[in-house]
């Protein structure tokens, strides 16, 4: 490999069985991107540009990488979420763009002006990147977050100082709660403290995992994504019973759901009691997100 063009070459050639055409295009210009000096634009306008010798042992030991399947943010260690950088490894979820429709969501509901004293929680918050999306846009509002895992804890941490966002971050099993409010400023209802809680927590069912790409299902956190095949909903039970004990009245519960599910999801939030229940779908017209009221 001794010019761009032989790079575009050799990773087509080597990642063929993995990836189409134009997803190798994509990962190509990306890689070329991210080792070198050059933006996406020079990369493309200069096809003769030599590499060095040591930016070609970069990129051969990235396609290596490449080839099993591995995603690309956890070789080069980051990606981007609602145009903020985070890191990402092998004990996060990668962010995906459908939960950045569920992030603007929540943007576009309240009302950014009265946000001294607002709080909000994200459940499962992997990356943090719900979290400190929301933070960013919304400085005044306190936003805490939980997590099962040590390592997604310590991510999220990480990537909170890279956004320069303060945000509460604690360990915690929804399954099985341990949740305590501190410093509650609602005297007497002291368990009622969030304007809003969001999450998006594991959905995925067996068989959607045979439906998947190997470069989720090898190499994503289980823990983040799966849920027993006999109950699916099992994680969207805990929240809304947690959510209705801990959001205020007329608070907000917002939810990334399993695509085949969301009238089973709409239906188990009705029966928990949540009012004006609104189901929406994501850019690919799959149903992705629901937002329901507190009574
Ligand atoms: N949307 C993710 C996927 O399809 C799953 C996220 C989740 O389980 N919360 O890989």
């Amino acid at each position: 490999m001794k010019t761009i063009k032989d790079v575009f070459t050799v990773f087509k050639r080597r990642l063929g069985d993995v990836y189409d055409a134009n997803e190798t295009e994509a990962l190509t210009l990306l890689v070329v991107n991210e080792i070198s000096d050059l933006s996406k634009a020079q990369i493309k306008a200069f096809p003769e540009k030599e590499i060095t010798v040591g930016q070609a042992e970069s990129l051969n030991r990235i396609v290596i990488r490449l080839q099993t399947g591995e995603p690309v943010q956890y070789i080069l260690g980051h990606t981007e979420f609602y145009g903020l950088p985070f890191k990402v490894n092998p004990s996060v979820l990668i962010p995906r763009p459908e939960t950045e429709e569920l992030v603007e969501w929540v943007l576009t509901s309240v009302d950014s002006s009265s946000l001294t004293d607002y709080n909000i929680l994200d459940i499962g918050t992997g990356s943090g990147c719900i979290a400190i999306s929301l933070k960013k846009n919304l400085p005044n509002a306190s936003v805490s977050a939980i997590d099962i895992s040590i390592g997604a804890l310590e991510t999220a941490k990480q990537n909170a100082d890279l956004n320069k966002v303060k945000v509460d971050f604690i360990q915690d099993d929804i399954l099985n709660s341990k949740f305590k409010i501190q410093n509650s400023k609602i005297s007497g209802e002291n368990n009622q403290r969030f304007e809003v809680i969001i999450s998006n927590p594991p959905y995925v069912t067996l068989y959607d995992k045979t439906q998947m790409h190997n470069n989720v299902t090898d190499f994503e956190p289980h823990s983040a994504l799966f849920v027993p095949e006999d109950d699916p909903l099992i994680f969207y039970k805990a929240i809304a019973d947690f959510a209705l004990t801990h959001l205020t009245a007329s608070g907000l519960l917002f939810l990334e759901i399993n695509e085949s599910l969301g009238n089973e999801t709409v239906e188990l939030l009705q029966a928990k009691g949540f009012n004006s229940i609104e189901l929406r779908k994501d850019m690919s017209g799959r149903d992705r997100m629901i937002r329901g009221i507190r009574f």
